[in-house]
């Protein structure tokens, strides 16, 4: 009844595309234990460090006692602690939106904004990279989905232009994409939005924290809160703890309230998870140089990387995405950086586009200046073995 799975799995393999769980042995922190053996983790998205910062530890561990492990319930039955209504203030607040909602993760979110939103007989537009979990929520959604290329306002326009007879349209972008690092053009598409009559979505995961003058993301970056009608983000990146949320009108996060069934069914975050993100907002909100540190330490690498002849996609977030070419030739190079001690997985199709696999590197605060000094060497020397560094990029970063 499986030989058809063992058959697929063998093609995988044959492709260099078979995944296999990688173990960490101490806390996500620069340095942490993989299999056993120290290393530098250059991978993470606990952007800010925050994940391992002892007031948010404690947060946590007051209230696993005062309230348990486990929040027993979904937030419309008995799950719905005070701690969670608190969470959603904040997060209202953080993001300049009347309210919001919590979701178990920002997957789930996404899968259940735009599902519930966008009904059979409505359009939603999409770039053509956003994240996994905006491509499920479409495909959920039973609405039609029209992609456009990526970052591509010319192609958004034109294809506006197609749909013009549908009444409901949605543009939904990543802000920061997760891949490639770069923003999304939201002047463009805000106004694109309101000469064609639609609704925008930004998924804030990878800038919320960093963007913008208070850290609420790419929204805030370009001013245009109020003009975008639902900002989603996640609590697992730089808030350093777990979950997913969306901050948007009273109207929308009740109807979602109502009727968004990732919402619904799901048992509510634990205390300590929410807690966590509660202190993990404060922090970010309080501690702005902490993000202005990270995004110091990203350019400080991304140039670096430049001027040694590797070819990076064009960004100024602390994803950076460093382009190695075949699945084969990547993974090659992410085993040797392993060996010399540095932790950046691979990115290979089908998450990026056939020939564009990559060493997807993301920066943190709390990275030291001699452990980016010693990623920016050890790249050089890998590159010069496996013969990567163009003179071109030298002389065209010059
Ligand atoms: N959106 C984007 C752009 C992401 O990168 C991710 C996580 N990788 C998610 C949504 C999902 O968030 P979570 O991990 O909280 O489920």
């Amino acid at each position: 009844m499986t030989d058809y799975l063992s058959q697929e799995l063998q093609q995988i393999r044959e492709q260099g595309l078979f995944r296999t769980l990688r173990r960490i042995d101490a806390s996500s922190d620069t340095e942490t234990v993989l299999e056993g053996k120290k290393v530098l983790l250059f991978s993470s998205n606990n952007y800010l460090g925050l994940a391992n910062d002892s007031r948010m530890k404690e947060k946590a561990i007051e209230a696993i006692k005062q309230f348990g492990t486990g929040s027993g319930g979904s937030r419309l039955t008995t799950g719905n602690l005070s701690l969670h209504e608190q969470l959603e203030r904040d997060i209202a607040s953080f993001k300049g939106k009347e309210a919001s909602l919590v979701f178990s993760s920002g997957f789930l979110a996404n899968v259940g904004i735009i599902s519930t939103l966008m009904k059979q007989g409505d359009v939603i537009l999409s770039d053509s990279l956003n994240h996994a979990s905006i491509i499920d929520g479409c495909r959920l959604s039973k609405a039609d989905t029209v992609i456009y290329n990526h970052v591509d306002m010319n192609d958004l326009e034109k294809k506006l232009q197609s749909v013009t007879s549908y009444q409901r349209k949605l543009i939904v972008t990543d802000g920061v994409f997760s891949m490639d690092g770069n923003i999304a053009p939201l002047p463009a598409i805000v106004s694109l939005a309101q000469k064609y009559g639609a609704m925008v979505m930004v998924d804030d995961a990878h800038s919320t924290g960093i963007l913008g003058k208070t850290g609420a993301g790419t929204a805030e970056y370009f001013g245009l809160t109020n003009q975008i009608d639902l900002l989603m983000g996640t609590l697992s990146k730089s808030i350093g703890a777990e979950g997913g949320y969306v901050a948007a009108s009273h109207s929308l996060i009740q109807y979602l309230r109502n009727k968004a069934r990732s919402f619904i069914f799901q048992t509510a975050l634990s205390p300590s998870v929410v807690a966590a993100s509660i202190e993990g907002i404060r922090i970010i909100r309080e501690e702005r140089e902490r993000s202005v540190r990270l995004l110091e330490n990203a350019e400080f690498l991304r140039n670096g990387l430049k001027k040694s002849g590797f070819s990076l996609v064009d960004g100024s977030t602390p994803i950076l995405a460093v382009l190695i070419g075949s699945a084969q030739d990547a993974v090659h190079f992410s085993k040797r950086l392993e060996e010399e001690g540095i932790f950046a997985p691979a990115i290979r199709p089908p998450t990026v586009p056939e020939g564009m696999s990559r060493i997807r590197l993301t920066i943190m605060a709390t990275h030291r200046q001699e452990q980016l000094e010693y990623a920016l060497h050890t790249f050089v020397k890998i590159g010069k073995e496996m013969n990567l560094l163009s003179t071109k990029n030298v002389m065209q970063s010059k």
